[in-house]
């Protein structure tokens, strides 16, 4: 790294460096270099000259995970009305929560999700929710990368909220951070024709990703069937909400001719295991969506439906219902769970973070691998994904920047963040 001011840099040496790239490359010991947001070496222990060496010893350094679905501010919400269907859940529960939100609330349980995000190796998240002002200036305060977006649905003043959603984007992406703003139709039952038509319009006019919960759960295909005639890939792809910049949210229920369309459209999904299961939604074809050609990320979904936002147990849980689905083992790996998580959702949200490689994105994060569920490390592919916690990651950087600094959020304070948030929870939701 000749060009590199080396006094600004900063290096990891651990155990293991899984490279997250197609090679699957990984280097047993191994160093990654960063200077000025960038990664500048990767490969064995080199122990140049650096401004800061963090010495890991038995551990792994990763590329960090992108969540690529979630509503951060349901943080505040958690372990509220569990075990519910969908449509009763939203409509009978959260909405009348979600109806008295204050923009401090959404702060608050925005850093809430951030802070448990950081602690687990994320390095940036994919944001639907009220109040995307107070989802940005949580974000800006946590470090994460964020892509940020008011949930649209239909009724009064659903003009002016997209209006505000595009203004929204364009101050973000005058402000050149890591926080940028999206359309986000929140899905096609809650979101008439011609309001559609307006986003997709604006997202035309002005170069704007799209992020929607399609073919989520079985009555969502009947409501639109019954209602448009088409599924609701169909549905979306017709109304021209399904574009090459559009994230779609879940995906379970799709026909052939969807998986079609979303590969001809250049349309990402999104899989949200965790939330698919604890709804009873089924199981969505990431194997046939990944074969036709669609890029497929991994989201936790809003911590109301998902209760942790574990990047770890969405990894394993992909893996395992595509072994389940299809009765076959080998069908889907450790490392298709690890591209999910990281390539995958980088991908769909247009990042150049997901794999450590020089030149891209320093978006890594550090875990140990010294405890009794992590040794030995026979394959660190299957450690990485099968084996290890939130609870072993000591370091996540974003952007070059060491946002977690062994095991200490650098950014906030957490205790105070935890306190707040437990007083909102309390006034929110009746005992
Ligand atoms: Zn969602």
């Amino acid at each position: 790294m000749p060009e590199v001011n080396r006094a600004a840099a900063t290096s990891v040496v651990a155990s293991h460096v899984v490279t997250g790239d197609e090679a699957g490359t990984v280097w047993t010991p191994g160093e990654v270099v960063w200077a000025d947001g960038v990664i500048q070496y990767v490969g064995p222990p080199a122990r140049g000259p650096v401004g800061r060496r963090i010495e890991m010893g038995e551990g792994v350094v990763f590329p960090g995970f992108v969540n690529g679905h979630g509503h951060a501010a349901m943080s505040l919400l958690r372990g509220f009305a569990d075990d519910s269907r969908l449509m009763p859940w939203l409509t009978e529960h959260i909405w009348p929560i979600e109806n008295r939100l204050t923009p401090e609330d959404v702060e608050v349980g925005t850093l809430l999700a951030a802070a448990e995000m950081l602690h687990a190796g994320v390095v940036g998240f994919a944001d639907m929710y009220y109040f995307p002002g107070a989802v940005v200036r949580a974000a800006e305060t946590s470090g994460l990368r964020a892509m940020v977006g008011r949930g649209l649905a239909g009724g009064a003043g659903a003009q002016a909220a997209v209006e505000e959603a595009v203004a929204l984007a364009a101050e973000l992406a005058g402000r050149g951070g890591r926080v940028a703003g999206w359309l986000a139709p929140h899905a096609p039952y809650t979101v008439e024709p011609p309001l559609a038509a307006m986003i997709a319009e604006a997202a035309q006019r002005h170069g704007l990703a799209i992020h929607i919960h399609l073919a989520e759960s079985e009555e969502e295909g009947q409501q639109v069937r019954d209602r448009a005639g088409v599924s609701p890939i169909g549905w979306a792809d017709e109304v021209g909400l399904l574009t090459g910049r559009t994230v779609v949210a879940h995906g379970v229920y799709l026909t052939e001719p969807d998986i079609a369309r979303l590969a001809r459209s250049g349309a990402a999904v999104i899989h949200c295991p965790t939330s698919n299961l604890k709804l009873g939604n089924g199981v969505a074809p990431v194997i046939a969506l990944e074969r036709a050609g669609v890029t497929v990320g991994l989201g936790t979904d809003g911590p109301a439906s998902t209760n942790r936002l574990d990047p770890f147990q969405e990894m394993r849980l992909a893996a395992w219902l595509q072994k389940s689905a299809t009765g076959d083992p080998a069908a889907f790996s450790a490392r298709d769970a690890l591209r999910l998580a990281t390539r995958g959702s980088a991908r769909a949200l247009g990042w150049d973070s997901g794999v450590l490689a020089v030149g891209h994105w320093a978006d890594l994060a550090v875990a140990s691998w010294w405890a009794p569920h992590v040794v030995p490390h026979a394959d660190p592919l299957s450690t990485l994904v099968y084996a290890t916690t939130p609870g072993d990651v000591r370091y996540t950087v974003v952007g070059g920047q060491v946002v977690v600094d062994d095991g200490v959020i650098t950014t906030f304070d957490e205790g105070a963040v935890l306190r707040e948030s437990m007083n909102r929870a309390r006034a929110l939701t009746p005992s």
